[in-house]
């Protein structure tokens, strides 16, 4: 029996699904899998497996999993969960790519997809479970789809064996017919549930015209119409990445300045010395507290949480890596428009919401605003289906998404932002209705609109599938074209990704050409080496797997574990490009930058250190965080970025453990005293490196093919014909080696290698 308190009792019995719990568990009682669609906010990821316990799927034994494709999700729904319920998160447990709290007496288990496609590695009937959730399958995120694709045989060969097993497939859309309609993937197709959410009438406002490139203004703009004329409610907007939440977010608050919570402003500000002043004499000001500072300072809290952004590689949205390379979406923009005054009598309550945000910031939005304040919460996509923001009651939709894009041939990624679907679109203006009738601004034209397309596409049709591709031949799923996927991948990027596997010898040569057939053909097919086993036990993708099962040699796995590590962490440095207000911010930053600049060459070291280029800046860096202690403050002085360097640290005891137990000879152990690497390992290193990158080699252009001067310091690849620069922030900036790998091309302005390490031409 579960003992909730009496308040959390009452929202929930106002849930949607609550009123669908009988029709639910009648059905899930009856069919091995269930398709439950309802709209985002009416309670299926906090009530389903509280459903299923109170049914008792985990007391005989198996536990409830409940798979989430953003660890976002993953953490903040067991919390919610652990605490509706009143149990323990021994009980409610989560696990995410490195960190989590299950136990032995887990019942219900938040983690992200991917930790569940692991453990379908070590038990291919995943007997732990007796049921597990798939949620946000809208979403169509890769491990998503794949699990789909593998419990569909799981579950029937479960039931076969006499170990019941139930599969929950959760969506906040109705457009489900990949799962249900596809005969590879479910024979006789599942029940759909829809659940009725309350939706009160939204109000769709389109714009006339379609701003081209100012939309952020526009969204600002109208934001600031929104709360000057319009009654109560909370404002949500759309936009597309962390850097263009922040600018907007500091607009907002420079134009109705809020100052959220006077102790901790004053201890703050007391810290800084120069403001104390001011502060002292604000302090008999009565409720509501309203600044009457100077508001081009950066608020006390978005400082803050620049500093904590954290790391998610699951999620592509804003990340600053943009803002590194060259972009500055607010360049341009800094002319103040009327709205822009600032207006204290009207305050504001500002918060971002990205995925990059750290949980304790995120966290905010779920809390009610302070008295007298409105709230506008200024997101990315993230709030579009996964969280849900209460007391919204406007919308503004920018109509536009970021992306990463890969070509498809070349590998090249970018960043891009591109029109949602209509799908997308819909979704966002649902926000504004869940407590009251609400309006939606449409930032584009109803014509525009029109031109949308229907829904969005899967993830798994856009990116590289080469890491997909060994997890299943490590499956023994040899003939990866044949596996039920809800949307298949393109014949071209399995291609790819096959040829890449056999390159790095993680599957078998295919039969010569000619004689059996193309490797199109025969290449689709290909099994799996003992190599392949040994990289598909690393959580990285195949080529930095492949340095890992490699790395043994001369000493240098407790270095390549590091590099890896590094490498397939986001944003280890602070960005300083960011726009920042005033004149005494701006030289506070340019003073920032330079220790940055200076650090990281300090970290390059000399002579063939040198030569590991970007990856022996980060091999510095992580030995020079862990000798200091790893603190918040050694990073802030570096220029790191705490939060990645904690991953990183996770990480390097993730894979030293999944080292050793891939070889248990190979007797790694972490280190935090990491001393440089000698000469020699440095040469060893070089070679590791180019083990798993060598198909990203490039070269640079000989004098002699000098004919057009764009092709200055440029560099040539075997797939591009445009030129590959250098990076000015990278350690190999001005020794131009002859050869290099890199661990990929960013395009920008220009397009960019990123993690350049020098190697021999052989
Ligand atoms: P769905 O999965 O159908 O989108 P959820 O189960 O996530 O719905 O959310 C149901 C309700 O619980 C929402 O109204 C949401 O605002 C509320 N909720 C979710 N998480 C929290 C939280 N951490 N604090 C307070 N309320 C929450
Ligand atoms: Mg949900």
């Amino acid at each position: 029996p579960v003992d909730r308190l009496p308040e959390i009792q009452a929202v929930r019995l106002q849930l949607p699904v609550l009123a669908e719990e009988q029709m639910i568990m009648e059905a899930v009682r009856e069919n091995e899998c269930v398709v439950l669609c309802g709209e985002t906010g009416s309670g299926k990821t906090t009530q389903v497996p509280q459903f299923l316990y109170e049914a008792g799927y985990a007391s005989a034994g198996g536990i409830i999993g409940v798979t989430e494709p953003r660890r976002v999700a993953a953490i903040s729904m067991s919390h919610r969960v652990a605490t509706e319920m009143n149990l323990p998160d021994r009980v409610v447990s989560y696990q995410i790519r490195y960190e989590g709290n299950v136990t032995e007496n887990t019942k219900i288990k938040f983690m992200t997809d991917g930790v569940l496609l692991k453990e379908i590695q070590k038990d291919f009937l995943l007997k732990k479970y007796s049921v597990v959730i798939i949620d946000e399958a809208h979403e169509r995120s890769v491990y998503t789809d794949i699990l789909i694709g593998l419990l569909s045989r799981i579950v029937p060969l479960r039931n076969k064996k006499g170990l019941p097993m139930k599969l929950i497939i959760m969506s906040a859309t109705l457009r489900v017919e990949d799962f249900t309609e596809n005969k590879k993937l479910f024979r006789t197709p599942p029940p759909v549930i829809k659940v009725e959410a309350r939706q009160f009438a939204v109000t769709v406002h389109f714009n006339k015209r379609t701003p081209l490139d100012d939309y952020t203004g526009e969204a600002f703009r109208k934001i600031c119409k929104i709360h000057r004329m319009l009654p109560t409610g909370g404002i949500l907007v759309f936009l597309t990445g962390q850097a263009e939440v922040h600018s907007v977010c500091r607009r907002l608050r420079k134009a109705f300045p809020y100052r959220p919570n006077r102790e901790h402003t004053d201890s703050m500000e007391t810290e800084d010395g120069k403001k104390s002043k001011r502060t002292r004499k604000k302090k008999n000001v009565s409720l509501p507290k309203i600044s009457l500072d100077n508001y081009s300072a950066l608020p006390v809290d978005e400082g803050d949480e620049d500093r904590q952004a954290g790391i998610d590689e699951e999620d592509d949205e804003g990340s600053d890596l943009e803002l590194e390379l060259g972009d500055h979406p607010d360049a341009g923009q800094v002319a103040l428009c009327a709205e822009e005054k600032s207006d204290p009598s009207i305050p504001l309550y500002v918060l971002p919401l990205y995925s990059l945000l750290a949980p304790e910031q995120q966290a905010k939005v779920f809390r009610p605003p302070p008295p007298g304040a409105r709230l506008c919460v200024v997101a990315t996509n993230v709030a579009e289906t996964s969280l849900t923001i209460p007391g919204i009651k406007y919308v503004v939709d920018c109509g536009r998404v970021k992306m990463r894009f890969y070509d498809r041939v070349t590998g090249v990624s970018s960043f891009k932002v591109t029109w949602i679907s209509q799908a997308s679109a819909n979704q966002r203006a649902g926000r504004a209705g869940r407590t009251e009738p609400g309006h939606c601004y449409r930032l584009y034209s109803s014509a525009v609109f029109g031109d949308f397309s229907l829904f969005s596409e899967a993830e798994i049709t856009r990116r590289p599938v080469d890491d997909l591709v060994l997890q299943m031949k490590d499956l023994n799923i040899e003939k990866v074209v044949n596996f039920p996927f809800p949307t298949a991948p393109s014949g071209d990027a399995l291609i790819a990704a096959e040829k890449l596997l056999i390159s790095l010898r993680a599957l078998e040569e295919p039969p010569r050409r000619g004689r059996f057939g193309e490797l199109e053909r025969a290449g689709l097919s290909c099994p799996i080496t003992p190599l392949g086993r040994a990289m598909a036990a690393f959580p990285v993708s195949p080529r930095y797997a492949k340095m890992l099962a490699l790395g043994r040699q001369h000493g240098c796995m407790a270095y390549i574990i590091t590099i890896v590590a590094a490498m397939t962490v986001r944003e280890i440095f602070l960005n300083y490009d960011r726009p920042a207000g005033s004149e005494e911010e701006n030289s506070k930053m340019a003073g920032k930058k330079a220790r940055s600049a200076q650090m990281r060459r300090v970290w390059a070291g000399q002579g063939q250190s040198l030569l590991l280029g970007d990856l022996m800046v980060l091999l510095g860096a992580v030995g020079a965080c862990e000798f200091g202690g790893c603190t918040p403050q050694f990073c802030e002085d570096n220029g790191l970025r705490f939060k990645a360097m904690l991953e990183i640290r996770r990480l390097r005891g993730q894979l030293t453990n999944a080292v050793n137990a891939v070889c248990s000879e190979a007797g790694v152990y972490l280190d935090n005293k990491l001393a440089p690497p000698t000469e020699a390992q440095v040469l060893c290193l070089r070679q590791l490196v180019l083990a798993g990158l060598g198909d990203h080699v490039a070269r640079r252009v000989q004098a002699e093919e000098l004919l057009d001067p764009k092709w200055r310091n440029a560099y040539k690849t075997p797939l591009l014909d445009d030129p590959v620069f250098i990076h000015p922030s990278s350690a190999l900036h001005k020794t131009l080696p002859e050869f290099v790998v890199y661990q990929e091309i960013m395009e920008t302005t220009k397009m960019y290698m990123r993690g350049v390490c020098a190697v021999q031409a052989e």
